[in-house]
């Protein structure tokens, strides 16, 4: 935790109000420029056209990156030279088949040469940097010029009709951000954002005693969307289920990120809340955007990058399970260009068509990172155990754990309901999935702290995946 961490969750909480407003004023203006009109007047245009036009904005775009990073990057000029790819190519040949001739951007190469990866173009000044949450490793910084900046907070605010919001909305969000102090017993545990109408609560005090005082400002707040992890927002709906509590609002939507989203998840905050809960994709190195629709389908967004799917396998008989390879619209500051990013996604056999009227392709689900998937040497890859929760009751919070491929342990908070035959029904529902001669230990703890990103990782497996 930064020095800037501690005097924030440290300030009494009218000073905290007044340091996170003030921040969110100074970023409302970096935010709305020409570049910010200008996108977002052409993304909202792009998702009301046709399936075709979105494609040839994808072309056209590629080869805007594609030109950028032969011309200003000096890593990247090197590799398409190496690679026997020309700026004369760049400039006439299809930029999808250029694509297929450069090497992945590994992770590490883009950590360790930043400098030599990111645009020397004198047009695109250093204008922010962002850190990544760094789920494995040490998190990454990555640069963005005015250009970039501007355009994310233009999508963000697309995914904001695409949710249904109007122009100015309460929203609440739940997050890795330390904004209370944790070792504080007493409330506020939140803290405003008065420009944006927003309110920031902490994801690490929902607590039973003090969930009462979560429900009570929710419902003064009145939030039109709440966003963020789904383990957070999980404990407040179950609450809610369970205490019988209306709530005296009903949100447009709730946004969902960051971690894997369970299906029992998914159901039981949107019986508490009332309204659909939607599932979505980008991160802060700048991935293109995966977005849930009304429908429940996963949209790529190609107006905001290319996705390639590498390291196919088949999952089950209509979906296979895939890496996921990014080239991104959204940096030209640092560009990422077949950017191995690490997460993998379900995807349909055959082509699926989805009818919300979105001109963008659908893909089954986000399955997460890498060591989500488990391994049997019964079933093969295991890539979405949360169907093994159906129909249990009483867990407030658990976790998967794979030591080897023959043993799994369960980690779980149990509450109200859960006995000796939720626990047999956990078993057999884990076993339907991952195999009968797999040994299965359930392991009840008091709680499952978040990894250092704030983040609650659901499944995991501690060893590597046999090669295929
Ligand atoms: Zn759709």
């Amino acid at each position: 935790m930064d020095i800037k961490e501690k005097l924030l969750f440290r300030a009494p909480p009218w000073l905290k109000n007044l340091m996170i407003s003030a921040y969110g004023w100074l970023e409302q203006r970096k935010r709305y420029g020409s570049f910010y009109r200008k996108n977002y007047q052409q993304l909202s245009l792009l998702m009301q056209a046709t399936p075709e036009a979105v494609l040839a904005y994808h072309s056209k775009r590629l080869r805007e990156l594609l030109h950028e990073a032969i011309t200003y990057s000096p890593w990247y000029s090197a590799v398409f030279q190496q690679n026997g790819v020309t700026a004369d190519m760049v400039a006439n040949e299809p930029p999808l088949d250029i694509l297929g001739r450069l090497p992945l951007l590994e992770k590490t190469t883009l950590k360790t040469r930043t400098e030599e990866v990111m645009s020397a173009n004198p047009a695109r000044e250093a204008f922010t940097t962002v850190s990544t949450s760094g789920t494995s490793g040490s998190p990454m910084k990555v640069v963005f010029d005015a250009e970039g900046r501007q355009g994310t907070y233009a999508e963000w605010r697309r995914y904001h009709d695409w949710l249904g919001l109007p122009e100015k909305f309460h929203s609440v969000r739940f997050s890795g951000r330390i904004i209370v102090d944790p070792a504080t017993t007493r409330s506020p545990f939140w803290a405003h954002n008065w420009p944006d109408c927003q309110l920031f609560m902490s994801a690490y005090h929902l607590k039973k005693d003090y969930l009462p005082f979560y429900v009570e400002k929710l419902s003064s707040f009145k939030p039109d969307l709440i966003d963020g992890y789904p383990s957070a927002v999980y404990i407040l709906a179950r609450y809610l289920l369970r205490t019988k509590t209306r709530l005296p609002f009903q949100p447009t939507a709730i946004s969902l990120t960051a971690e894997t989203l369970m299906e029992h998840q998914r159901k039981t905050i949107e019986q508490a809340f009332g309204c659909k809960v939607y599932n979505q994709y980008a991160s802060s190195e700048g991935a293109p955007w995966i977005v849930e629709c009304s429908q429940g389908n996963y949209h790529l967004w190609l107006d905001t990058g290319v996705f390639e799917f590498i390291n196919r396998q088949e999952l089950d008989s209509e979906t296979d399970v895939a890496e996921l390879v990014v080239t991104s619209f959204r940096n030209f500051k640092t560009p990422l260009i077949r950017y191995r990013i690490g997460d993998y996604v379900q995807l349909y056999k055959k082509p699926v068509q989805c009818d919300c009227g979105a001109p963008y392709p659908i893909i089954r689900g986000i399955i997460g990172r890498n060591d989500d998937i488990l391994f049997t040497h019964e079933k093969g890859s295991v890539g979405r155990l949360d169907p093994a929760y159906k129909g249990v009751e009483g867990i407030q919070k658990s976790k998967i754990v794979q030591y080897t491929p023959e043993e799994v342990a369960v980690y779980l908070v149990p509450e109200e309901g859960f006995d000796d035959s939720q626990k047999l029904l956990l078993i057999h529902n884990l076993k339907e999935r991952l195999g009968s001669k797999l040994s299965i230990s359930i392991k009840i703890v008091d709680d499952i702290p978040p990894g250092k990103n704030g983040k609650l990782k659901s499944v995991e497996r501690r060893f590597q995946l046999p090669e295929t």
